[in-house]
């Protein structure tokens, strides 16, 4: 039986300035599990005195923290990177508990937040500028440098992933960090937070959860340098206009309304395997997820009958039961969000050919379920089709043409990822360009790779993160030198 959160552990705390405290909010997050509903426990959210404080702590460490030698700090990240990975089943845990989703899943997420610590472990020490002797007596450089301390917000629904995602980067970067996780997953933040705080200087990482207030608090203060936010586009544009009135730089990581396009002449089987990937993966609460499935006029029967058949065939149930393949929603919020969505679609005239079944077990029916559904017979402009529902929902669409294809896939506010299925390779370019998608994937689901860039087009975002060149200069400012050393 996995190790209970809240059991034969000291009370959870919040890091500020290397020492873990139990903040000064008048309020609690309570931790649920939303197979069951049950509440776990009780996590700390952070007031005003603990943002301030937490600010406070990051600004001091700064000024030391960005002089360190890189290669001093690719160490420390190392040295988090192999924590996570000696933590690796303990940190799964954790996350099935709060999260809900099943292990195989959130093993995968714990894997990638390790291996993202060591990617900019790595990055630290080969992230330089330019310099050019002009002639003798005459230099110009091009330096990046870090901005200050950088407010990390993220979401709920790879907290591990995230806190690396931002974590790392920001850390690499020379930047300290005052981290906000989402009130519904604050424990996974908390424990790396744990596991690194004695490899890192106090103050370098600080990690005070808390909901909507806490963001606020943090986004507002003076003290913050940068912020990189990864959410929803509504929340997205609140934190640019808090940042608009001090001119300050962001990152935006935001929501998907992503598109899947299937041709005739794509390996059928493969892109069914795929879209239910694509769209049931993490109980469809991924950004990169296809909730859209756009398939050729000649293909659609075919393709539908195969699709329904496999969703109606998904396994869904307890993310600690190993045949689980989708786990409950995150939250009751989410649950009553997703069935709005179903509601309206279906009042606008939808048809639902599929679901899968739920677990009937009666301990199961306090928790957030949602069956992984499959729409049709939805209008390219119908609301199921053009704004985000962040659930197990996929909507299938025909086309006759490529250019068709081109515009049901662009005409939505998002842009960030998309999927192409063509043996074709002219296919494949061309819709490839067409696409406004920051990540594009031919013939396989996107799985947002360490090492390329990922970030939205339109209202999914802006900056890029997972890379080396783009992400490390997004948590940079450059500085042009000119120098002459001429008597
Ligand atoms: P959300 O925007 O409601 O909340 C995200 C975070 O912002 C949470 O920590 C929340 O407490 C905080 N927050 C909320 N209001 C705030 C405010 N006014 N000021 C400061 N902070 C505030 O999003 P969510 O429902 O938790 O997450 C789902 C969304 O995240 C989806 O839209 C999804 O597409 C998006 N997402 C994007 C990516 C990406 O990489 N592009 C990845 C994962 C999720």
């Amino acid at each position: 039986m996995a190790q209970h959160p809240f059991m034969d552990r000291p009370a959870w705390k919040m890091l500020i300035g290397g020492a873990f405290v139990s903040g000064s909010g008048s309020t609690s997050l309570p931790v649920t599990n939303p197979a069951t509903g049950e509440v776990l426990g009780e996590a700390p959210a952070a007031g005003q005195a603990d943002v301030d404080a937490a600010v406070t702590a990051a600004r001091d460490a700064y000024r030391s923290w960005r002089w360190i030698q890189p290669e001093k700090r690719a160490a420390m990240l190392f040295e988090i990177a192999e924590r996570i990975r000696r933590h690796h089943d303990e940190l799964v845990d954790l996350e099935t508990w709060e999260n809900g989703k099943p292990r195989v899943q959130s093993a995968r997420d714990v894997t990638n937040a390790e291996r993202t610590f060591r990617f900019y472990a790595g990055a630290t020490d080969k992230f330089y500028g330019q310099a050019v002797l002009d002639a003798p007596g005459e230099m110009r450089k091009i330096v990046y440098e870090p901005y200050g301390v950088v407010a990390v917000i993220i979401p709920w629904n790879w907290p591990p992933m995230h806190t690396a995602d931002f974590g790392a980067l920001a850390l690499a970067t020379g930047n300290t960090v005052v981290l906000k996780p989402a009130p519904e997953t604050p424990l996974s933040s908390l424990r790396i937070a744990e596991l690194a705080a004695d490899v890192l200087p106090p103050g370098v990482l600080n990690v005070i959860p808390g909901g909507v207030d806490t963001g606020v608090q943090l986004v507002a203060h003076p003290g913050i340098d940068f912020i990189a936010f990864t959410g929803s586009d509504r929340t997205g544009e609140k934190i640019l206009a808090a940042a608009a009135t001090r001119i300050l730089p962001t990152m935006m990581e935001l929501g998907g309304k992503n598109a899947s396009i299937i041709f005739p002449d794509a390996d059928l089987d493969k892109a069914v395997q795929g879209m239910v990937r694509s769209a049931f993966f993490n109980s469809g609460q991924a950004c990169s997820g296809s909730e859209r499935v756009l398939v050729h006029q000649d293909v659609y029967k075919a393709f539908l009958e195969r699709f329904t058949s496999a969703v109606a065939g998904l396994v869904v149930g307890d993310g600690f039961d190993e045949r689980s393949i989708v786990g409950p929603m995150v939250s009751r919020r989410q649950q009553e969000k997703v069935r709005e969505a179903l509601e309206r679609a279906t009042a606008e005239g939808a048809c639902i050919p599929a679901q899968a079944p739920l677990p009937t077990e009666g301990r199961y029916t306090g928790g957030f379920w949602i069956p992984p559904t499959v729409v049709t017979e939805a209008a390219p402009d119908a609301t199921i089709m053009t704004e985000e529902v962040f659930g197990p929902v996929a909507g299938i669409l025909p086309f006759s043409d490529e250019d068709e294809a081109v515009r049901i896939a662009n005409a939505v506010d998002y842009g960030l990822t998309a999927g192409v299925w063509t043996r074709d390779l002219g296919t494949a370019h061309r819709m490839a360009s067409r696409i406004e998608a920051g990540v594009v994937a031919v013939n396989r689901v996107n799985t947002g790779e360490l090492g390329l860039p990922f970030g939205g087009y339109k209202r999914s975002g802006v900056g890029r993160k997972k890379d080396f060149t783009e992400a490390m200069r997004s948590f940079s400012r450059v500085k042009a030198i000119q120098m002459n050393f001429e008597d």
